[in-house]
């Protein structure tokens, strides 16, 4: 007996090119909010160790740019004031359930620079109602993921600068080590409320910083090593 046929074309999967050869197969996109000091404070907020909060972007969000040139990211609709949060991307191989912080990175098949993208402007008006954020931070494209570093070649960073220019003027410039919460505790403490899955990805937070970029502009991110991104939004 044959599998009933898709009525439609199956959606493709987003793939994301690994460093050294292959693709890695996006299943969710987990992001932490306000996992730095600083940058909570820029938001309005008290920095403290507060059971983290998390949200998704979907996973056709997450918009590849492999190459050390620029790759085109088109700029979304519907904003007035779409910024940049540059972040250290996780790519789960494995996951699970209740997973012990000192497991985490058992999970881990390698590491991205990524950048969470945000629709500020309607961000903060769904903040001020209470009300969900997609609109401010799932928007097509709005995860732009440089190349995936196996965590074999590159181990796991847990220190480093954090940066990432405008048209080569600085904007944020801090260190992993600034995170409130690291990454095996966003894993363990995801994972008590998901179960955690390979092609996961975690986009665990940005330093202070944040601030516009616009159409045209190119956004050059790197994390000292895990690699960087080449972004021109178009
Ligand atoms: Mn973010």
């Amino acid at each position: 007996m044959s599998a009933a046929p898709l009525v439609i074309p199956a959606p493709a999967p987003t793939l994301v090119p690994v460093a050294g050869g292959g693709v890695f197969p996006v299943r969710r996109v987990y992001c932490i909010g306000r996992n730095y000091a600083a940058h909570a404070r820029e938001m309005g907020a008290d920095p403290t160790r507060e059971t983290p909060f998390f949200f998704m972007k979907p996973a056709d969000a997450v918009h590849p740019c492999p190459g050390a040139e620029p790759t085109d990211v088109p700029y979304p609709p519907g904003t007035e004031s779409y910024h940049h949060e540059i972040e250290l991307v996780v790519a789960l191989k494995s996951g699970g359930r209740d997973i012990p912080a000192a497991r985490a990175l058992d999970h881990v098949f390698g590491y991205a620079v990524g950048l969470d993208m945000t629709r500020r402007d309607r961000q903060a008006e769904m903040k001020a109602k209470s009300w969900p954020w997609e609109i401010g931070k799932a928007a097509d494209a709005s995860g732009p993921i440089g190349e995936i570093h196996p965590a074999e070649k590159i181990g796991h960073p847990a220190r480093g600068r954090i940066a990432v220019s405008v048209d080569g003027a600085g904007r944020q410039d801090a260190n992993l080590a600034d995170m409130i919460w690291s990454v095996p505790e966003q894993i363990a403490i995801l994972s008590k409320y998901y179960e955690l899955k390979a092609g996961d990805l975690i986009f665990s937070g940005t330093p202070e910083g944040v601030g516009e970029a616009r159409r045209g502009q190119r956004l050059d991110g790197e994390i000292a090593g895990v690699g960087t991104i080449s972004v021109r939004l178009v």
